[in-house]
C-alpha cells in the first residue's frame, strides 16, 4: 500500500504543478491581451479628440477673411470680440470651448461663453503650456485642450495676437474608458475561471498516460522481480542443502544439481524475455522488414515443428494456401510462430491436433494456429495478453511458463501494424488469429 500512497502523492503534485503553469499562463495572456486592448482602445480615443482640436486649431489659424468683409470693429466696444463669436465655427465640435485671453490673461470672450462661464472662469492662462496638449480637471470636469498664441497677422481680430486656449469636455469618453475598464475586468475575470476549470481538466487529462505507464512500469518491475525471485530461492536452497553433504558425489546429487539447472534454464528465458520486451518499450529494437510471402516467413520456420509435435504424440497440420505479399520482420515473426506453436504444444493434451492455416480476408492476410487443447476462459481472452498473466498459474509453473510469451506476441504484431486475438476452437481447444497488412 505504502508505494502506492506515496505514487499517488507524487502524481497528485505533479498535477498541481501542472494545473498551476496552465493557470499561470492563462492569467499571464489574459492580462497582457486585457492591457494592449484596453491601452489600444483609450488611445483611440484620445486620438480622435485630438483630432478634433486640432482641426479647431487649424480653423483658427486660418480663419476666412470674413472679418475683412466687415467693417473693422471699434476697438473700444467691450463686446466686439463677443459678437463676432456668437457665429459658431461649424467645425467646433458640441462639447468644445475656446477661450480667448490676452497677453495679461485677461478672458476676453466671458459673454459668449454663456453659462459655462461659471466653470471655466477658474482657468487662467499658462504661457508656459503654448502648444502643449493636456487634460485639465475644472470643478470634476475633464477637458482635453491645447493652448496656442495666434498671430496678429491673423485676419478674425477675436483671435489675432491674443492666446486661444481649445478646450473639449471628455467626461463622457473618461465615463466610457472606465465603463469599458470594468467590463473588461469582469470578462477576463470571467474567462479566467472558466480557464481555471480547463486547466484542471487539461492537467488531470495529461497527467492520465503518465500515471497509466508509469503503473505499468511499476507492476512490471514488481512482476520480474517476483517471477526472478523463485528459481533463484529454489537455487538457493538446493545449493545450501549441498553444502550440508560435502562427501557426497555429484551422483547422489544428480537430482537437486538438474533442478538447480532447470530452474536456470528457466532464469534464462525470463531474463531474455524480459530483455526482448525492455529493449521493445525503448525502440532499441531494430527491425529488417523486407517483402516477402507466407510460403518464406510461414512454411519454412514451422518444418522443425513438425517432428517436435509428433513426438509427443500430437497431431500437425498444415493448411496454407494464400500467396499474398506482405512487409515484414522474418526474425520477428519467427519468434512469433514459436511463441504461438509453443503454447499450442504446451497447453494441448496426447493425441491433440494442432493446426496452422490462413486466408485472406479483404486487405487483411490472417494465419491462425489452433488446437484442441484447454481452451482460454471468455474473460480471460483479453488479459492473457498482458505481461506476466497466467491463466492458471500452479498449471503454468509446471509448464514453465512466466506469462510473457504472448505479451511479447503482442508487441511483434503490433510493431507489424496488425492485430492478434484468441477465439475459441469448437468443439474444445483455442485458436491464435494473427491478422497482418497485405502489402499492394
Ligand atoms: P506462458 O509462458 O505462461 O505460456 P503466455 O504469455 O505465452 O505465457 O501465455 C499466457 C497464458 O495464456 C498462459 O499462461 C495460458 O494460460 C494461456 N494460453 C496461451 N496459449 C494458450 C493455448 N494455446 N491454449 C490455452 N491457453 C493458452
Amino acid at each position: 500500500m505504502k508505494p502506492k500512497t506515496s505514487q499517488s502523492k507524487i502524481t497528485r503534485r505533479q498535477q498541481f504543478k501542472l494545473f498551476l503553469s496552465i493557470m499561470a499562463a492563462f492569467a499571464i495572456l489574459f492580462l497582457t491581451l486585457g492591457i494592449i486592448i484596453f491601452n489600444l482602445f483609450q488611445s483611440s480615443t484620445y486620438r480622435s479628440i485630438d483630432k478634433d482640436i486640432r482641426n479647431q486649431v487649424v480653423s483658427i489659424q486660418k480663419q476666412p477673411n470674413m472679418a475683412k468683409k466687415k467693417l473693422t470693429p471699434d476697438p473700444h466696444d467691450p463686446n466686439r470680440f463677443d459678437d463676432q463669436n456668437k457665429k459658431p465655427d461649424p467645425k467646433t465640435p458640441f462639447q468644445a470651448s475656446i477661450l480667448v485671453f490676452d497677453s495679461s490673461g485677461k478672458l476676453l470672450n466671458k459673454s459668449s461663453l454663456g453659462n459655462r462661464y461659471s466653470v471655466l472662469k477658474h482657468i487662467n492662462l499658462n504661457k508656459d503650456n503654448v502648444n502643449v496638449k493636456q487634460t485639465l480637471v475644472v470643478k470634476n470636469m475633464n477637458f482635453r485642450s491645447i493652448l496656442i498664441k495666434v498671430s496678429k497677422k491673423n485676419n478674425n481680430p477675436m483671435y489675432a495676437g491674443n492666446y486661444v486656449l481649445i478646450m473639449q469636455n471628455i467626461d463622457t469618453q473618461i465615463q466610457a474608458i472606465d465603463n469599458f475598464k470594468k467590463i473588461l475586468i469582469i470578462t477576463f475575470f470571467l474567462f479566467w475561471v472558466i480557464a481555471l476549470l480547463i486547466s484542471y481538466i487539461l492537467a488531470r487529462i495529461n497527467m492520465l498516460p503518465i500515471v497509466k505507464s508509469w503503473k505499468q512500469q511499476t507492476e512490471f518491475v514488481n512482476d520480474a522481480a517476483h517471477e526472478l525471485r523463485t528459481p533463484l530461492t529454489i537455487i538457493q536452497g538446493k545449493l545450501e542443502y549441498m553444502l550440508t553433504k560435502p562427501n557426497q558425489t555429484i551422483l547422489d546429487e544428480a537430482e537437486a544439481i538438474s533442478v538447480s539447472l532447470d530452474e536456470v534454464n528457466r532464469l534464462n528465458s525470463l531474463t531474455n524475455n524480459l530483455l526482448v520486451l525492455a529493449r521493445s518499450d525503448s525502440a532499441t529494437t531494430k527491425y529488417n522488414f523486407e517483402l516477402t510471402k507466407p510460403e518464406f516467413f510461414l512454411k519454412d520456420p514451422i518444418e522443425p515443428f513438425k517432428d517436435i509435435i509428433n513426438s509427443q504424440s500430437k497431431v500437425f497440420q498444415i493448411n496454407l494456401n494464400s500467396h499474398p505479399t506482405l512487409n515484414l520482420d522474418r526474425d520477428k515473426i519467427k519468434q512469433l510462430l514459436i511463441i504461438l506453436l509453443d503454447n499450442a504444444t504446451k497447453y494441448t493434451p496426447k493425441n491433440g491436433t494442432i493446426k496452422i492455416y490462413d486466408q485472406v480476408e479483404g486487405s487483411k492476410y490472417q494465419f491462425i494456429i489452433s488446437d484442441t487443447g484447454v481452451g482460454v476462459p471468455d474473460d480471460e481472452k483479453n488479459k492473457i495478453f498482458g505481461r506476466f498473466y497466467r491463466v492458471d498459474k500452479s498449471r503454468n509453473t509446471n509448464s514453465g511458463g512466466h506469462g510473457l510469451g504472448l505479451a511479447i506476441a503482442k508487441q511483434i504484431v503490433g510493431l507489424h501494424h496488425g492485430h492478434i486475438f484468441v477465439r475459441d476452437n469448437l468443439p474444445h481447444g483455442s485458436e491464435f488469429v494473427v491478422e497482418l497488412p497485405i502489402k499492394h
